[in-house]
């Protein structure tokens, strides 16, 4: 069985194309610039040649016909016809309460989708374009939705509501969500692998750092908590998004700088962060280099980063009374080894007994960076989060035609 794996944004979509009996990718791409005439579309299939072609693509439709075309091209493509596409998986951001696992797509989930849009303004309504483009395009081939919250659906009131008033809750849901829940459930999953330990007696505290960045504290394979919540924005310093700070700040900014409600939503999640603090980048490799020639703006990005990622390890080891291993995945966390070892340094009080030369090796593998013996174990482990989309389409489209 061949799967087709979308994530699609409001102006991108990025796809894989796996084949399930061994979960190889035959061929993987973006779209770029979606609602413009030079769209520019990026096609990368295993063993050819990359292709790269800049065309006019006004809407998600259009886009998936194009790539539709590029996996069954006579000389790009992987696949003979279109008919060799059995089913599609899409990322979507946000659930809400309804869904605590993947589900088929039909008319009821669509309506679900739809009516979460106020909870995930920018990314629900550009998921359902991508969901109508492959009914148009592919008509009658199973959809499958996997959601970033669902993972976190297991997290306990204590941990999910905010201590504000519960009319916010019962009538408009308000409360945490979590997100990256296919990446944390991921790297769970491989980490109780890789340590040759039942997930259900592990403590694990997942740390998914990536542009946006989000922690979790995962007792016996469950989430228990995260720190990202009700949207994206909360819990870690992330690459433009603030992070936690006092909620007092939003009304006094908007008041001492004449700020809309919309202008200072934009200056939390696009203009703050590493960004902001750093003045030169959101990208950790740019902040690193910046550092390390010695800019003390860099250095204090940089050590803001990485001190609010310190304190909620530090949190998470208290909510579950203890951790057995702290796991790093996605772009920062699994290629900067200044901040691994920044943070690990300073969890001794732990039990992290962290090895440096482990720390400098491997790149792109799952590996223990921590020392033999140590009380705590430390693992770097690559995320995937397309093949968990992957896997969970192929399972229930198994499931209906069984
Ligand atoms: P992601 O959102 O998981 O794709 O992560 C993207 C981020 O990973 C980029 O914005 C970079 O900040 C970061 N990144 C990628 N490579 C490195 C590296 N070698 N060192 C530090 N950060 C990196």
């Amino acid at each position: 069985m061949n799967v087709l794996v979308i994530n699609a944004g409001s102006s991108s979509l990025k796809y894989q194309l796996f084949q399930m009996q061994d979960e190889s990718v035959l061929a993987k791409g973006r779209v770029e610039r979606i609602g413009m005439e030079t769209a520019i579309i990026t096609h990368e299939p295993t063993g050819k040649p990359d292709v790269h072609e800049v065309s006019e693509i006004l809407e998600h439709t259009t886009a998936i016909r194009r790539v539709i075309e590029m996996l069954v091209h006579p000389v790009h493509g992987v696949l003979t016809s279109t008919a060799q596409i059995d089913a599609v998986g899409h990322r979507v951001v946000h659930g809400g309460e309804s869904f605590k696992q993947s589900v088929i797509v039909d008319e009821a989930v669509k309506k679900e989708i739809k009516r979460l849009f106020d909870l995930a303004p920018l990314h629900n309504p550009a998921h359902m374009l991508g969901i109508s483009a492959v009914e148009i395009n592919m008509p009658g081939v199973p959809q499958v939705v996997v959601f970033d919250t669902a993972f976190h659906q297991s997290m306990p009131a204590t941990a999910y509501l905010y201590p504000v008033p519960m009319a916010l809750y019962r009538k408009h849901k308000v409360r945490r969500y979590g997100f990256h829940g296919t990446s944390h459930k991921y790297v769970s999953e491989r980490a109780a692998d890789f340590l040759g330990r039942p997930l259900e007696h592990l403590k694990l505290v997942t740390c998914h750092i990536g542009n946006g960045a989000s922690c979790a504290a995962i007792l016996g394979g469950l989430s228990v908590d995260t720190s990202m919540g009700m949207t994206p924005l909360e819990g870690l310093m992330m690459g433009t998004r603030s992070g936690d700070l006092d909620p007092a700040i939003v009304p006094y900014a908007m008041g001492k700088e004449d700020l809309t409600l919309s202008e200072v939503s934009s200056m939390l999640n696009k203009h703050s962060g590493l960004q902001a603090i750093s003045g030169i980048s959101s990208d950790m490799r740019e902040i690193v280099e910046a550092l390390e020639a010695g800019d003390k703006n860099a250095t204090l990005a940089f050590d803001m980063y990485e001190y609010r990622l310190r304190k909620y390890i530090g949190a998470y080891a208290a909510a579950m009374n203890g951790i057995d291993a702290i796991v790093f995945t996605a772009g920062v966390g699994e290629n900067s080894e200044l901040l691994r070892k920044t943070v690990c340094q300073q969890l001794s009080f732990l039990g992290v007994e962290f090895d440096e030369e482990a720390n400098q090796k491997g790149r792109g593998l799952e590996r223990r960076i921590s020392k033999a013996g140590s009380k705590v174990e430390v693992l770097v482990i690559p995320t995937n989060e397309e093949l968990v989309i992957a896997r969970d389409t192929y399972e229930l489209v198994q499931e209906k035609v069984d």
